[in-house]
């Protein structure tokens, strides 16, 4: 029976090869895809539906990868992970307004669409030519507005009225302190992403370490069906944690970026060299960023750099408490955000970075492993 349909099938592909051109060539068009690529574009919800059943009746792992687009390295290596483990990956390309504060920086936040569709068609490449992938990129969604808040967009007002997913206390530590709405956006988005995609499997980022705490909350207080998984920092060679935010450093204030990876780094060498200390550990980061910052200060305004430490903490990888010590089982989480401010008196041609080089802040952070197994 089986034998015959396949047959039947071949045959009547060979016997209609110009009614089955037609036939491809209207779905061709009626499908849009990255230019070079097989990869489909879904911009809309429905279009995510109907792209989705199939290979929910067919038992395929659907992973999914958001993004906010410009993307770089961190992002490839994300989309990586979900094409080794996944029979079908979508990237979501989606700059989600409602993460952004009403001061930040929303409006001049990059939007490369072009390139991140070259990005995605050589990478879809690369993936189809190494055998150890289970499957490749096989849609990117890059919804709009409107779609992605069916009601109206509520606002990015700490007081906006709306559908959103709240998760507290985790959401008003940290860079939630900073940034009221951030975990509010950011949950509230991936839970209506994952609500569309249905994704098996969830990829985020190390980089963003307390917004991967949020998530694996929001995946278990509200049951939803999928695994998070969480890939490593990919860095700058000297040591700069990848950010689509890099763009507006400019060559002057690049330099310094490194000062937050640096302090991190020498508080992790007080914790691997034996100390469980908060202050101690502490003090090892805060040193390295305010002698980098006496030495900048020395300088001319032509010549310095100026930023402004916004926390360095040390917080339980659970929770993203703040720990008085560290329990050497369970390890924790040193992170910290910086904000470099715009360069004083720019010289005639230099390169001040994207949109003229406004107040950027870097985050970064370095998970501190069990040292003991009880
Ligand atoms: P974004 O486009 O900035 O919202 O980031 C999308 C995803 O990429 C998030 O899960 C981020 O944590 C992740 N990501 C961003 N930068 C990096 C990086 N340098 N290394 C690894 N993952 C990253």
């Amino acid at each position: 029976m089986l034998a015959f349909s396949i047959r039947g099938f071949a045959g009547s592909r060979t016997l209609n090869r110009p009614f089955n051109r037609t036939i491809a060539s209207a779905c061709h068009k009626a499908f849009e895809t990255i230019p070079s690529s097989p990869i489909r574009v879904l911009r809309s919800v429905e279009s995510v539906r109907r792209w989705r059943k199939p290979h929910y009746l067919d038992h395929r792992i659907v992973g999914l990868v958001p993004t906010m687009g410009a993307l770089h390295e961190g992002h490839i290596s994300l989309i990586r992970s979900a094409a080794r483990e996944s029979h079908h990956v979508v990237v979501s390309i989606y700059v989600n307004p409602a993460q952004f504060g009403i001061k930040e920086d929303l409006a001049s936040y990059p939007v490369t669409w072009e390139s991140d569709c070259k990005i995605l068609a050589q990478l879809d490449r690369e993936l189809a030519d190494d055998g150890g992938n289970l499957g490749r990129i096989s849609a990117v969604f890059a919804p709009t507005t409107p779609d992605m808040y069916p009601s109206g967009f509520p606002g990015q007002e700490v007081d906006s009225k709306g559908s959103f997913v709240v998760l507290t206390p985790i959401s008003e530590l940290l860079e939630g302190g900073t940034r009221p709405t951030f975990f509010r956006g950011v949950a509230t988005v991936c839970m209506k992403l994952f609500n569309i995609v249905q994704p098996e499997k969830v990829y985020f980022g190390q980089k963003d370490v307390q917004q991967t705490v949020v998530i694996r909350k929001m995946v278990r207080d509200f049951m939803l069906p999928t695994e998070v998984v969480v890939g490593p920092t990919i860095r700058e060679s000297d040591g700069l944690a990848l950010s689509s935010r890099n763009v507006y450093l400019g060559e002057r204030r690049r330099k310094v970026a490194t000062v937050l990876n640096h302090a991190l780094r020498a508080a992790e060498s007080q914790y691997l060299n034996g100390s469980l200390d908060r202050g101690a550990i502490l003090k090892a980061a805060s040193s390295v960023a305010t002698d980098l910052l006496n030495k900048q200060s020395a300088l001319s305004p032509e010549k310095r750099v100026r930023y402004e430490i916004d926390y360095i903490s040390l917080a339980d990888p659970l929770s993203m408490e703040e720990l008085s010590e560290v329990n050497p089982t369970e390890g924790g989480i040193l992170s910290g955000a910086v904000k470099m401010l715009p360069v004083e008196s720019p010289q005639p041609g230099e390169d001040l970075g994207h949109s003229g080089g406004p107040a950027v802040r870097l985050i970064d952070n370095i998970v501190l492993k069990p040292l003991a197994k009880v």
